[in-house]
């Protein structure tokens, strides 16, 4: 299948996992993980309708932002190291990937500088794993605590990859707990909860059925990565 009919095709799943909890496909929104896909096929996906697109290495997104439209929205997922903070503030529409202070402080030292604010969502390693970024489900409202005294990050949200299961299934009571640290988040001046990144290939429908609103879709849309 073409990248245009595997988005066709994603879109329908979204329409109807929406559907069934209650919400409309408008609201959830589909990001088309590229990392190491070539530009070619990210034009495929952006003819197809992806607005946003999701990397996970500072420089790959560096190197394909100018050879694509100006009006797609790139979102941080992977890794953040603080000496590469200074890289992307101004130029990604969201870091999805937030879990340390010392780069939350990079953030907020940078976006002063270039005077703007930093839209992020908090990654919650929701499944314990030693592998994964994320903040600890019980150390959340402390991060949270921590980082309120920057004022150049604005908090959207929460991401996380819960672990890899072969049964998605299996998966479900991980993005209900996230749903439940969603809707206990605080509203405040600086926490403004749009968003709740979760549900990948194996994985969105079921996501969104538990109440995910942003989806992170790579090898659906573009095929198998080689690495
Ligand atoms: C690679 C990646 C995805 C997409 O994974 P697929 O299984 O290819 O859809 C989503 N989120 C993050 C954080 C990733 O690194």
């Amino acid at each position: 299948m073409s990248v245009k009919e595997n988005v066709q095709a994603i879109r329908e799943r979204i329409r109807r996992s929406a559907e069934k909890s209650g919400r409309r496909a408008e609201d959830i929104c589909l990001i088309g993980v590229s990392k190491t896909v070539d530009v070619d096929r990210i034009r495929q996906a952006l003819d197809a309708g992806i607005v946003c697109l999701g990397e996970n290495r500072v420089q790959e997104m560096r190197d394909k932002q100018p050879l694509l439209p100006e009006n797609v929205q790139w979102h941080m997922i992977g890794r953040l190291q603080k000496n590469k903070v200074k890289y992307i503030i101004g130029k990604t529409a969201m870091i999805q990937s937030l879990c340390s202070i010392d780069v939350a402080s990079e953030i907020q030292r940078i976006s002063e500088r270039e005077n703007v604010v930093t839209q992020c969502l908090v990654q919650v390693n929701v499944g314990r794993e030693a592998t994964k970024g994320g903040v600890d489900i019980e150390e959340l409202s402390s991060f949270l605590q921590e980082i309120s005294r920057f004022d150049r990050i604005i908090i959207k949200g929460l991401m996380a990859v819960p672990p890899a299961l072969s049964d998605p299934e299996a998966v479900r009571p991980f993005f209900a707990c996230m749903k439940r640290l969603y809707d206990g988040l605080p509203e405040t001046k600086q926490i403004q909860k749009e968003w709740l990144s979760m549900g990948m290939s194996g994985d969105f429908d079921i996501a969104i059925e538990e109440g995910a609103n942003m989806v992170r879709v790579g090898s659906s849309i573009f095929g198998e990565r080689v690495y």
